[in-house]
């Protein structure tokens, strides 16, 4: 049992365009950009959410999964991923605004034999980015704008912990 939960998104099965193979994706919610294009601007706030759907009817956005929770969920299709070479991905909104959550939920996927991918800003501490890239076996860097101001300009954060990290990740 771990006591640790995080506002999750949707988890996503069977997706074949997260990384190699089949994989379940696991939509961390909350993100620290704001994106001019961004396609699910839902999935920038941190906590859950309610609003109305395409119906008017009332329905909540984002919920507080526990690490068990997940852990069961994904794992329910371990062997689609064994046969394909597939695994599970970590994508947001921006997953390391709950690193905690999700260092440990890597681990115990690593632990499983599970193969692991990060879909990220790397807008985050360089200490934080080193303990979660630790655990990935693919890491998927999605840079915005390499030039500062551009950057600050389209997602309202500067770029240079980005830079750094990315620059750590390839090193
Ligand atoms: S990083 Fe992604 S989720 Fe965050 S604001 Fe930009 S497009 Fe939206």
């Amino acid at each position: 049992m771990d006591g640790l939960t995080a506002c999750i998104f949707n988890i996503q099965k069977y997706s074949i365009h997260d990384g190699p193979g089949i994989r379940t994706v696991v939509f961390f919610k909350g993100c620290p950009l704001q994106c001019s294009w961004c396609s699910n601007p839902e999935s920038q706030y941190g906590k859950p959410q309610l609003t109305v759907d395409e119906g008017n009817k009332p329905t909540v956005i984002g919920e507080y999964r526990t690490l068990d929770y997940i852990m069961k969920e994904v794992m329910k299709d371990k062997d689609f991923y064994l046969e394909s070479k597939g695994g599970v991905t970590l994508s947001g909104g921006e997953v390391l605004q709950q690193h905690e959550f999700a260092i440990t939920l890597l681990k115990r996927l690593k632990k499983q034999g599970i193969h692991t991918a990060l879909e990220t800003t790397g807008y985050t501490d360089p200490m934080v980015f080193q303990k979660l890239i630790a655990n990935v076996d693919l890491l998927l860097f999605d840079i915005k704008h390499y030039d500062n101001k551009i950057h600050y300009e389209v997602t309202k954060v500067y770029n240079e912990k980005i830079i750094f990290n990315l620059k750590a990740a390839i090193d």
